[in-house]
């Protein structure tokens, strides 16, 4: 009989949003009287930029038209949109960045789940905790992992992020061959400053390591002091690959578009002495096994770089982020301790001593009948919090605010 590849059965369940999910219908059930607000959702609630939609408009004519009909696109995608990348997102920060080092796909999970089969099969993977789960699973999927014990997977190399290290990972005791680093960060909404991700840059120069950089949540960074890209700093061309969305920068969350860089000066040991550059690695695996993102939804990015697209964009933002800045006054106002939030559509909070984040979680919902995220979904360290995402509506945020006052 065929066999299982037996890494898929070492996966946990989704017990986290399961378990939301349950105690929030048991809610339900027991108070339909109550509206229930949710401050657990990482999916964004503005609809898409009028300059975006334009876009779509116009493609799908073109779409329409024999004479600008389009097939299959380049699995890269296309230079209209990997040009504009180069030279908005890179070339204006001072990152010097061929269009053929940026890789257009249908989206930033599918591209960091991916990545990790360019690497061997015995690498040793570090990931921050709490964590963003698709890091852990791919490489649970992919045999990297090892056990899961009920607690930690035993053989990743867990980088700790705590209020006590100020978010900020220590470099592990044990080398790791790849590291993932997300920033602005999920779930915590902290970001490194460009000293902390200098330190990263050095380390992994130095120990001969990858690191993934997933930078999804960088359109809300704020403070002109935090990089947006990992290549702002010296040497990072050498040892980075960067992750970034259209999703949580453009309501693209249901278009899906984003883009993966692999630098051409990034390269690893080909196992016999010699080495080889992931760039040419990467595109031989899209090639293989990805036909490129939709035309329309293509053009529809490349919307997003207009003047009137970037403007309309801009202030969806600057909505999401005055929603943080709220919740984070009101937590803070409950006595609280709030971190992130201020670069980042995410707010991590610490509960109040003695509780647990589900009992948190309990306490919040039962009271206020409003949904937060407990920490301790996102890994061992992320017991004793709670997250919070800005992505409600305005009048929703509002809601859950006078709710929060009222529990203290
Ligand atoms: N990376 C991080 C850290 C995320 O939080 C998310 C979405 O929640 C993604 C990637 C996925 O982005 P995309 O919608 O492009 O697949």
């Amino acid at each position: 009989m065929t066999s299982v590849n037996s890494n898929f059965l070492k996966l946990q369940s989704n017990y986290l949003f399961a378990e939301i999910a349950r105690k929030v219908a048991s809610f339900k059930e027991a108070n339909p009287e109550k509206r229930v607000i949710s401050l657990g959702i990482g999916d964004v609630t503005r609809p898409l930029a009028p300059a975006v939609v334009a876009a779509l408009h116009k493609a799908a004519d073109d779409m329409g038209d024999a004479a600008t009909f389009h097939g299959y696109g380049p699995e890269q995608g296309y230079a209209f949109l990997r040009e504009i990348i180069a030279e908005h997102d890179y070339k204006a920060r001072g990152v010097d960045l061929s269009p053929d080092e940026v890789f257009v796909s249908d989206g930033a999970k599918s591209d960091v789940g991916n990545f990790q089969e360019l690497f061997a099969a015995d690498s040793i993977v570090a990931v921050t905790d709490p964590v963003y789960p698709v890091y852990v699973d791919s490489n649970a999927m992919a045999g990297r992992s090892g056990e899961f014990d009920g607690k930690q997977w035993n053989r990743l190399v867990y980088l700790p992020c705590l209020k006590e290290n100020d978010f900020v990972p220590d470099f592990p005791k044990t080398r790791p061959d790849i590291i993932y680093l997300c920033y602005p960060n999920n779930p915590t909404g902290t970001v490194l400053s460009r000293q902390a991700l200098q330190g990263w840059v050095d380390y992994a120069r130095r120990e001969g390591c990858v690191i993934l950089y997933d930078s999804a949540y960088e359109a809300y960074i704020t403070d002109i002091s935090v990089p947006h890209s990992i290549y702002e700093l010296e040497g990072a061309q050498e040892v980075a690959v960067e992750f970034r969305s259209f999703s949580k920068t453009a309501g693209f969350t249901g278009l899906r578009c984003a883009y993966t860089v692999v630098p051409k000066a990034l390269q690893v040991s080909d196992g016999k002495g010699g080495k080889v550059a992931l760039n040419g690695l990467w595109n031989r695996r899209q090639c293989t096994k990805y036909n490129g993102c939709p035309y329309i939804v293509q053009r529809a990015a490349a919307a997003t770089y207009s003047p009137e697209g970037r403007a309309q964009v801009m202030d969806v933002i600057h909505g999401y982020q005055r929603n943080a800045e709220s919740l984070r006054k009101a937590v803070t106002g409950m006595g609280l301790s709030v971190y992130g939030g201020v670069n980042a559509p995410y707010i991590w909070v610490s509960v109040p001593d003695g509780m647990t984040s589900w009992g948190f979680f309990d306490h919040v919902l039962n009271n206020t009948a409003l949904v937060c995220t407990p920490g301790a979904g996102f890994g061992a360290s992320g017991e004793g919090y709670v997250r919070l995402t800005a992505f409600g509506s305005p009048a929703d945020t509002e809601e859950a605010i006078k709710r929060l006052a009222s529990l203290s």
